[in-house]
């Protein structure tokens, strides 16, 4: 094949595809949660004793007793096996940002060798899947490398179908012999506890009488990239990194903002309407898609849901996109940042959190009562944002998600809050003790009316802010792309539990030195406001003057690249945070500090391998080639008495040797193992290993920029983005 054949034929295969993309949208009705197995269905297969038993567990998640278990066990089994299962696995999320499954079967041989199936109570409940290759962090020291997984009785049991078949899935959480949890459910289930434990003190320091378990509440939005499968295959970097580690800037990107909530082309439209048809089977509610801002981009988001929920659909969202994506001849790109130039993609987890008796304790509400709540909740989430924005970086420190973290496309790495004018305006009359109130015979003084009317004006945005209230909700638009919502999910949960902590400490003093409780919430929030305002910034998050403001001015910090944030996760007061609230002990949280490093270091050393990799054998040989032709025309034309001027190769002829050398420093580089610890590790990933990236990447660009298209042997960025 000559140098360019695997672009030319990705090119012809793309152009001629002729299967017309169909998907069959069924009624909502027939598909909506038929593959699971939810307290419907539980209510229709099992008895009204067992029913009620494991309706408990399912709500409260206390387990359940063994004859129950042995009776759902056998439900869940009959059940799936009526859609064709015959396997069932834990399904269960460690530390990577994956998801896991451990299929077994239900089969088993009796005494005359006959095939019965079974599936026992404690089948169900417990999983051994020796999970020894999966990234524990100091945790594999312990005692046993094994892992066990446990059921989740509060997130749903599903059936996944596939072309290999259907198998039944049981969400389950992943721990050490010990009891460590290795994976992110295990924390997200506590930081719900914490926050829940912490929210109903302060609901009944403020007089509520009736208060229903809290839960946090979360819709993800999703961005991708779609790349048409054949252009993945003949780009090294797609395939492995999931990003394209070279590549020219096409004359035309996203500067006529004409994709977004543009119309979507139809093979994206068919492709959308067969992700959630799925998505239905399995009772996630998709909700919006549409178009993003970069070319080739596009965005899916679900309605919200409790967390633990949101966040196994969410890994099941991400799954689907990308499994249906090869259906249809796509690569469904999750990566943060997979085109240079052009806007990456972001995961906006919003966040909310309630019950059933005070309902949504971030929405403003109608009543003065409810919005003395609402004014507490908030205040905790700025104390949050506040005291632990470095937290909040930490989790989201990935290698892709720095990418885009603070390139004047997303929010940068310096975590405040926005509230909108109005929600700031109250704020801050707050702090400034401008707000007074007395309680005249159970009514409220209308020094609070301000507050008491305060409507929430959903319209009101900043596209800049990493962490933005929307009306009846926190936004935490840092979050990376491919990331689980685990994370961003346990820090939100774990540091609002421990500001209603220390709120509702406060309040009990003030409260028993004889306060209304009105007038007791505007001390508390003042010396909130007072020590944690710094965090609430409504102004333009991209601008400079932010970025050396927020620092000088308001002592919050930059934390740029992963490197400098992972670090985080071993600071005296993120160990402390996590140990009082019980979310994770010291040496579950140093695990996570360790594996996470670990990534970070591996990622940037794989994609740099590919650096090498194909500026040698791809790059440098294209270019070469077509300086060899022109020089041999050039001879040529000399016999002819005329000549072509030799800019163009001596150029060509710079960069090939810049880039050969540079990838020679990163290959030296890359041998280096001498460094004092994990961090200054990542500090010389970050840094030299990324800087000599980028820089080959220069000489590179430059080469396609110079080199015969014809020759060129990548697929460029405008077929990548433009041709479907
Ligand atoms: P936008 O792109 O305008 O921010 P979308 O409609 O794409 O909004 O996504 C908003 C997400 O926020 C949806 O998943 C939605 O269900 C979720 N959401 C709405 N209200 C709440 C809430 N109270 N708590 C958590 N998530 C919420
Ligand atoms: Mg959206």
């Amino acid at each position: 094949m000559t140098a360019n054949g695997v672009r030319n034929l990705a090119i012809t295969e793309v152009l001629n595809r002729t299967s017309a993309d169909t998907c069959e949208v069924r009624p909502l009705s027939d598909t909506w949660a038929c593959d699971v197995f939810n307290l419907a269905t539980m209510e229709e297969k099992l008895s009204k004793n067992a029913f009620k038993a494991v309706r408990k567990t399912v709500q409260t998640g206390e387990p359940l007793d063994k004859a129950t278990a042995d009776i759902v066990a056998a439900a869940m089994k009959d059940w799936a096996m009526s859609k064709g299962a015959n396997f069932f696995s834990h399904v269960f999320y460690p530390l990577t940002n994956i998801t896991a499954e451990k299929h077994d079967g239900f089969i088993i041989t009796n005494s005359e060798g006959h095939a019965i199936t079974e599936f026992t109570g404690s089948l169900l409940i417990k999983g051994e899947p020796d999970g020894s290759s999966f990234p524990n962090g100091s945790l594999r020291m312990t005692n046993a490398a094994r892992g066990y997984t446990a059921w989740d009785p509060t997130s749903p049991a599903y059936i996944k179908h596939t072309a290999n078949g259907a198998t039944l899935m049981i969400p389950s959480v992943f721990m050490s012999w010990t009891g460590e949890s290795l994976d992110k459910k295990i924390p997200l289930l506590r930081s719900n506890a914490a926050m829940d434990a912490a929210a109903r003190r302060v609901l009944a320091l403020m007089g509520e009488t009736d208060v229903a378990p809290l839960n946090a509440s979360c819709g993800p939005e999703q961005e991708y990239f779609l790349v048409d499968q054949h252009f993945v295959n003949a780009r090294p970097d797609l395939m492995l990194a999931g990003r394209t580690l070279f590549g020219a800037p096409p004359a035309k990107g996203q500067e006529f903002d004409d994709h977004y909530f543009g119309a979507i082309p139809e093979r994206v439209q068919v492709y959308m309407q067969a992700v959630e048809e799925k998505l239905y089977r399995l009772g996630i509610p998709a909700k919006t898609h549409h178009n993003e801002v970069a070319p080739g981009q596009f965005e899916i988001a679900p309605y919200h849901e409790a967390a633990n929920i949101a966040a196994d659909h969410q890994q099941l969202v991400m799954t689907t996109l990308k499994a249906t994506a090869e259906e249809h001849g796509f690569v469904c790109l999750l990566h943060e940042k997979p085109f240079a130039g052009l806007n990456g993609s972001g995961k906006h987890v919003n966040w909310s959190v309630g019950n059933e008796t005070q309902g949504n304790l971030l929405d403003p509400g109608t009543s003065p009562e409810q919005n003395l709540n609402f004014l507490v909740f908030c205040g905790a989430v700025i104390r949050g944002v506040h005291k632990f924005g470095p937290l909040l970086r930490a989790v989201i420190a990935t290698a892709s998600n720095d990418h885009r973290l603070g390139a004047n496309e997303a929010p940068p790495a310096i975590l405040s809050v926005y509230l909108g004018d109005q929600l700031e305006a109250v704020f801050e009359d707050i702090k400034n003790g401008k707000v007074s109130v007395s309680s005249d015979g159970g009514e409220m003084d209308l020094g609070l009316s301000q507050i008491l009317n305060f409507t929430r004006d959903p319209g009101d945005r900043n596209r800049t802010s990493p962490f933005a209230f929307t009306g009846n909700r926190f936004e935490f638009r840092a979050v990376g792309s491919s990331q689980s919502v685990s994370g961003p999910l346990v820090a939100m949960n774990t540091m609002l539990a421990d500001s209603l902590t220390w709120i509702g400490d406060k309040l009990e003093v003030q409260l028993e030195a004889g306060k209304t409780v009105a007038e007791a919430v505007a001390v508390v929030l003042q010396e909130l406001m007072q020590e944690h305002g710094a965090a609430v910034f409504g102004g333009d998050g991209y601008s400079s003057e932010w970025h050396e403001a927020a620092v000088s001015e308001r002592g919050l910090r930059n934390l740029p690249t992963s490197a400098d944030a992972l670090p985080v996760f071993t600071e005296p007061e993120v160990v402390e945070l996590f140990e009082k609230t019980g979310v994770l002990s010291a040496v579950e949280l140093n695990a996570r500090y360790e594996v996470y490093s670990e990534q970070y270091i591996n990622s940037v050393a794989v994609e740099a391998k590919l650096v090498i990799d194909m500026a040698k054998t791809v790059i440098y040989p294209a270019a070469l080639r077509y300086a060899a032709d022109l020089a041999a025309t050039f001879t040529a034309v000399e016999g002819l008495g005329a000549s072509f001027d030799t800019t163009q190769v001596k150029v060509i002829a710079e960069n090939a040797n810049l880039l050969l050398s540079t990838v020679g420093e990163l290959a030296t580089e890359l041998e280096r193992h001498d460094f004092a610890d994990t961090e200054a590790h990542m500090v010389h990933s970050a840094t030299t290993i990324r800087g000599l990236m980028d820089q080959a990447r220069v000489y590179a660009d430059a080469l396609e920029a110079e080199v015969d298209d014809a020759a060129w042997p990548l697929p460029k960025y405008r077929e990548m983005l433009f041709i479907k």
